[in-house]
């Protein structure tokens, strides 16, 4: 028998013993009060007469996240090293600021808001691009005890209103105007006036960091508007500040709002003490980041759960340096951007999403950038690891990458595809980077991690009691697919309810299997040896002729084949089937063909690949090709549903049906592209479509 590896017996000592295992995280941060007990399970009881389980983490405990990220390192006597380095290249700006630099703004900032009105408890909306006042922001408002909400700088004011009137927050932070990528300045003034328009809560106040790109102007006093840069100046001469005030650990941080398939955003509850307990073991033990001298480089949006854990929290937790990047993956200016930050601030741990780097390789097929300029002068050894979330990482991504970091980054650097959601507030599973460490995971990177398998997002994480159940509930055996699930209680990180709905928090997450498990709403299988692989949303599987196939799954084969980039895979509704797999894809060659359908040869080819990696049964019912037409969410995932609404109208010869696309939508102009094609595609194919397919399924 081989030896059991040092991540799972960690993993088998968080469930087996969750007080212990946790009692002993707790030391690692700063209690105002320190806790007498590590976790409290009880009942809640909803106005129906449902109860469910409840649980909270270090109940009695108080704790200040500021403080933890701010203060105890100035304290400590790190106040010099480099807290955040931000980088713009959309407006050629550079800034630094140490620990001490960081308190003294964030100090401030948090007079100047309790000056304004905001007190502990209430809610401050955070609306911003990616600039260090942000950062304040979100650190200020926690410094108070008051709960932060930030919105992605690039929402409409429909997704804005929406927001404000759930949370009703006492003041709005916000900036002058956003720059995205190349597009130059957007005006945040007239989106956010809009947004209060419709919002039937109107917030008192709205403080304007103003940009000299493109002014807020004017601001009207009248409406509770304030100059940011003029308030700080005043406060800074009168000596205002505020110190840290403590929360109760159940207490909120952050409200981060998460598109719920139907209806209203859900806003996740992020609560203070098992975020940061939480928090903090994850940046040493999964990504190997332990303090100073370390450099996370997370490309991410602070609107994103990602950006909220590891751009902001978890490296100020750690006393290590973050970078906060104002740009994109390609055309700020070029696809060299990332690996040019790796260079030049030493980045050691960077995080992004697959989509990024698909983006990239779009731009950079021969990865000239990476190779040549920056490996050839041993500019990116220091990074020791990349991590990959938010959406599948297809082998194919994870392989080529991971060839890359071997060649020239650090010795035994890593790509890692960790899965997780705003739910669970880090990772749920990954490949634990400082697993063998010792008790407190505390020396650096002489570990070997579990071996990685691409495809798979690693293993479960400390507190994370995951399981793959059929439509019943039932465990279904290692290596089958099912829906991704999890035994309550969650790891201290995740939330324990939405705001203000504890009845949306029982009915999204726990009654679809009757409070025995928490929903993921992901569907995919754990291996013989525990690898979890994330496949697709429970709502993107297919079933065809009564066999489940995930849209994931099918994607992966697809993309195995080598002149094939992109692959998103939707259900097209067939007789004899019920549903036929059919996809939309987009080739790796600079001159992308017109026609939507692809070239006979082809066709076979990509048909080969899905039946030798899935079965004949999963063959393709039709494929359709085109640039720029796989709509994406803001955070990057495929929005399929659109798809799929596009191929069933299609099917009934409804070619120009609006379809319903979220707000959260990134390139609203690859739905009409998309429509196109598959108009073409249908008049071309028409109805011997599914005869054509059979025969071929035959074959
Ligand atoms: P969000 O709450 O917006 O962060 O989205 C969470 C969802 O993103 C998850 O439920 C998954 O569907 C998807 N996701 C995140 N990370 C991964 C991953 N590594 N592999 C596959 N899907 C992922």
């Amino acid at each position: 028998m081989t030896e059991e590896h040092p991540q799972d017996r960690v993993y088998q000592a968080s469930l087996q013993d969750p007080e212990a295992f946790w009692t002993a995280q707790a030391e690692h941060v700063f209690w105002h009060k320190k806790p007498s007990k590590a976790l409290q399970k009880t009942t809640k009881k909803l106005n129906g007469g449902v109860e469910h389980e409840h649980w909270s983490w270090y109940p009695d405990g108080e704790i200040s996240t500021t403080y933890n990220c701010v203060d105890r390192h100035v304290l400590s006597g790190n106040g010099d090293n480099v807290a955040i380095c931000w980088d713009s290249p959309v407006t050629g700006a550079k800034e630094q600021y140490t620990y001490r630099q960081l308190l003294e703004e964030v100090e401030i900032l948090a007079g100047v808001l309790r000056e304004e009105g905001v007190k502990k408890g209430d809610v401050v909306l955070i609306y911003m691009p990616m600039i260090p006042a942000a950062l304040f922001g979100m650190l200020a408002s926690a410094r108070i005890g008051a709960i932060h909400t930030v919105v992605f700088g690039g929402f409409s004011p429909t997704s804005l209103a929406q927001r404000m009137e759930v949370s009703r927050p006492t003041a709005v932070l916000t900036a002058s105007c956003g720059i995205e990528g190349s597009k130059g300045p957007i005006g945040y003034k007239s989106l956010l006036e809009e947004a209060i328009t419709k919002s039937s809560f109107k917030p008192p106040k709205t403080i304007i960091w103003q940009r000299e790109q493109f002014r807020w102007d004017p601001v009207v006093k009248e409406e509770g508007q304030r100059n940011w840069q003029r308030l700080v100046k005043s406060a800074r001469n009168r000596g205002l500040k505020a110190g840290s005030v403590p929360v109760n650990s159940s207490d909120g941080l952050y409200i981060i709002y998460t598109s719920g398939t139907t209806g209203l955003p859900k806003g996740v509850v992020r609560e203070a003490g098992g975020h940061a307990v939480g928090l903090q073991l994850s940046m040493k033990y999964l990504f190997g980041v332990h303090g100073p001298g370390d450099v996370m480089f997370t490309a991410s949006d602070i609107g994103w759960v990602v950006g909220h854990s590891y751009i902001v929290y978890a490296p100020l937790l750690a006393g290590a340096t973050t970078i906060l990047f104002e740009g994109k993956p390609v055309g700020t200016p070029d696809a060299s951007t990332f690996w040019r930050i790796v260079e030049e601030y030493k980045v050691t741990t960077m995080f992004t999403a697959p989509t990024a780097l698909r983006a990239i390789r779009r731009e950079d097929g021969d990865n000239d950038y990476f190779e040549r300029t920056f490996g050839s002068r041993g500019g990116l050894r220091s990074l020791r690891a990349l991590f990959l979330a938010g959406e599948r990482s297809e082998p194919s991504i994870v392989q080529m990458y991971q060839k890359l970091l071997s060649e020239h980054c650090a010795e035994g650097a890593v790509v890692v595809d960790n899965w997780w959601s705003s739910e669970s507030g880090s990772p749920i599973s990954g490949i634990a980077l400082s697993a063998s460490a010792g008790e407190d995971f505390a020396s650096p990177h002489r570990n070997r991690p579990l071996a990685i398998k691409p495809g798979s997002a690693g293993k479960p994480m400390p507190g994370f009691d995951v399981r793959v159940v059929d439509d019943s509930g039932n465990e279904v055996e290692r290596g089958s697919m099912g829906n991704i699930v999890m035994a309550i209680p969650l790891a201290p990180t995740a939330f324990t309810t939405l705001w203000q709905d504890e009845e949306r928090f029982y009915k999204g997450y726990l009654k679809r299997f009757d409070g025995r498990w928490l929903d993921t709403g992901d569907a995919g299988l754990i291996d013989n040896d525990g690898y979890i692989s994330i496949m697709s949303r429970s709502d993107d599987i297919i079933n065809v002729a009564a066999h489940r196939f995930s849209t994931g799954a099918i994607e992966q084969a697809i993309t195995s084949h080598p002149d094939i980039a992109e692959a998103a895979v939707v259900g097209i509704p067939d007789q004899l089937k019920g549903h036929l797999p059919f996809a939309f894809i987009t080739l790796s060659t600079h001159h992308h063909p017109h026609a939507a359908v692809p070239e006979e040869e082809l066709f076979r080819e990509v048909q080969k690949h899905v039946r030798e990696q899935i079965g004949a049964i999963a063959s393709l019912g039709g494929i359709i090709q085109g640039k720029g037409m796989i709509p994406k969410t803001r955070s990057g995932k495929t929005l399929r549903r659109v798809l799929r609404e596009l191929v069933e109208n299609a099917t009934h010869g409804e070619f120009d049906k609006e379809v319903q696309a979220p707000t959260t939508i990134e390139d609203a102009e690859a739905i009409g592209v998309a429509k196109e094609k598959v108009k073409e595609y249908f008049r071309i194919r028409g109805a011997s479509l599914h005869k054509a397919t059979e025969t071929k399924a035959k074959l």
